[in-house]
């Protein structure tokens, strides 16, 4: 697709040496970790969002004051804005799962997106929360390298998927209605990626695919900001399985979902959350057996419990990886849901030393 240079060669160049010796390892999850903080609504707002809404900004630049119409509203649960508001947690747990052997840190951002920030009223935030997002896990990964040169680390610019999807109806009664269309997704991605260039990411990766329509209208978007800025940055996609039948939720399969995204050469393709690794294995498979590019798999800690809590183990999750390693299928693994930097640690121990996949050379077509 895009034949522009990269944006720093140099970056580029030493993540393609390290995909080249060894598994690189994803780091875990966010809110897991931002759980364990016990946050209350004050500390989401932080001062900028005391009121429930951004003192610093108004829609027609008026000045806030008592009755001046700005509604306030819940912000509790808006991780992603913790990265304003609570910064040294986010840097934080980024620390901690560099220190648990992360090669790749994934930004706070995965709901920064003007669709999913519309629900808390904050959808002027994109570019400012995707950009500190990239300058946290940029500002951790450069005190890493600093402390350990042989072993770069690298941003991973989190677009996720959104709460709409383009090809399906949320309204089983309407078949043919659409929440959200290719263009609206379109330029809510062009935003997010913005910052994210801006912040210093190394990589984007569109993220929690569950409708290849959404993945398309992000990687679209994507190049257009490649165009604007006149260099790219190595991309990844990672879908997610939604069913039994091992299918997303637009209805297809994993071999399906490359091939309908192959076009856009990513550095990798891969799946993410919804499973544990078990149930993952087969797909991972297939994308190892058809993707001429890296296969990722950063599955969650199993698949929920009554609660809404995970219970493998980072003992139990890194048996199944390394399996997943010996097997060859391989080149980057990580954990979604319920991980935390114990996982992280154990699954690096247990890759450690494996090779990574190796990329099929594929015929080309007759
Ligand atoms: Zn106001
Ligand atoms: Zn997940």
């Amino acid at each position: 697709m895009s034949q522009l240079p990269w944006k720093n060669p140099t970056r580029a160049e030493a993540l393609q040496a390290a995909l080249a010796r060894r598994i690189l390892i994803i780091d875990g999850a966010m809110g897991t970790m931002i759980q364990r903080h016990g946050l209350e609504e004050a500390d989401y707002r932080g001062e900028r969002f005391r009121d429930g809404y951004d003192a610093l900004f108004a829609p027609d630049g008026h000045a806030h004051a008592p009755g001046c119409g700005c509604e306030s509203h819940d912000q509790r649960g808006n991780n992603d804005l913790l990265s304003l508001t609570r910064p040294d947690i986010i840097r934080g747990i980024h620390r901690q799962y560099l220190e648990a052997g992360a090669d790749l840190l994934e930004t706070n951002t995965f709901n920064s997106t003007s669709i999913s920030l519309a629900d808390y009223r904050l959808q002027h935030l994109v570019r400012e929360l995707n950009r500190e997002g990239a300058r946290l896990a940029r500002a951790e990964c450069d005190a890493a390298e600093a402390l350990d040169p042989s072993k770069p680390r690298f941003v991973i610019g989190v677009l996720g998927p959104t709460s709409r999807t383009a090809s399906l109806s949320p309204d089983v009664n309407r078949p043919g209605f659409r929440a959200i269309d290719f263009d609206e997704l379109a330029e809510a991605y062009r935003e997010a990626a913005r910052g994210l260039v801006e912040g210093g990411a190394d990589i984007l990766m569109v993220e929690t695919v569950f409708d290849t329509l959404n993945a398309k209208a992000a990687l679209f978007a994507i190049d257009d900001v490649f165009e604007e800025t006149g260099a790219r940055l190595p991309v990844m996609i990672s879908g997610t399985i939604t069913d039994a039948s091992g299918r997303t939720l637009s209805g297809q399969t994993a071999e399906a979902f490359w091939y309908s995204l192959r076009h856009s050469r990513p550095m990798a393709i891969g799946l993410n959350c919804a499973l544990g690794a078990q149930d993952m294995r087969q797909h991972i498979d297939v994308l190892a057996q058809v993707a001429d590019t890296h296969v990722s798999a950063h599955p969650n800690a199993g698949l929920p419990n009554a609660f809404g809590g995970y219970d493998e183990t980072p003992e139990d999750m890194a048996a199944v990886l390394r399996e997943f390693a010996e097997s060859g299928l391989l080149n980057l693994v990580g954990g979604c849901c319920g991980t935390s930097p114990d996982h992280i640690a154990a699954i690096a121990d247990a890759v450690r030393g494996l090779p990574p996949r190796a990329l099929p050379t594929l015929e080309a077509a007759a």
